[in-house]
């Protein structure tokens, strides 16, 4: 896990001073995280992020001090590009332990970055294939799984609209050729379609 990053949590405030400036209606429900988020979804983002279950508790406790979310305005738009355009085979569901979409497409068709950013990891895994992660501005990562060959190698930097992958059904969790999408702010899984249409 060499070109992983590791979240920072220790300068929350500032963070989310930052992020919600250019964000308009977040509503993620911070105490969601600490009651629904499953040991394996832990161990994925240990895997994935270096980010461990008492950085993820520490944050989400710091969040309900804080409490800044429910107070969020913006002036600023920030646009995420879809990666691919087709049709949603599953949605977002936490309950399910399903963080992300999957989108399902013609094969070999190339899988686009949402925004400009750079690749944090770039690798083979056994579970969801061939998986790249780009770390955007405003603490937001967008998480790309069972691609069938990557493009980009992790520290490359990477414009929106850049081919960073082709459409796959790799890994033992796939069952048919499509993109499993997510994306995630400081560590909180988001859903996708509030942000982007596919
Ligand atoms: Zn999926």
């Amino acid at each position: 896990m060499k070109e992983c990053i590791v979240l920072d949590f220790t300068d929350l405030t500032n963070k989310f001073e930052v992020f919600l400036e250019d964000f308009d209606d977040f509503t993620i429900d911070p105490k969601y995280l600490k009651t629904n988020l499953p040991p394996e979804e832990f161990e994925t983002l240990h895997k994935l992020l270096s980010i461990s279950e008492e950085k993820i508790l520490e944050k989400v406790s710091k969040e309900d001090k804080y409490n800044l979310f429910e107070s969020a305005t913006s002036q600023v738009n920030f646009v995420l590009f879809p990666p691919v355009n087709g049709t949603i085979s599953e949605g977002y569901n936490a309950k399910e332990k399903h963080f992300g979409v999957d989108i399902v497409v013609a094969k070999d068709t190339p899988i686009k970055a949402v925004s400009d950013g750079t690749v944090i990891f770039s690798e083979w895994t056994a579970e969801t294939g061939y998986v790249i992660i780009i770390e955007h501005r405003h603490g937001l990562i967008s998480v790309y799984k069972h691609n069938a060959e990557l493009f980009k190698s992790a520290g490359l930097k990477v414009k929106a609209g850049d081919a960073i992958a082709v459409i796959g059904n790799s890994g033992e969790l796939s069952s048919g050729p499509h993109l499993h999408f997510e994306l995630w702010h400081n560590g909180v899984p988001l859903d996708p379609v509030k942000y982007i249409v596919f």
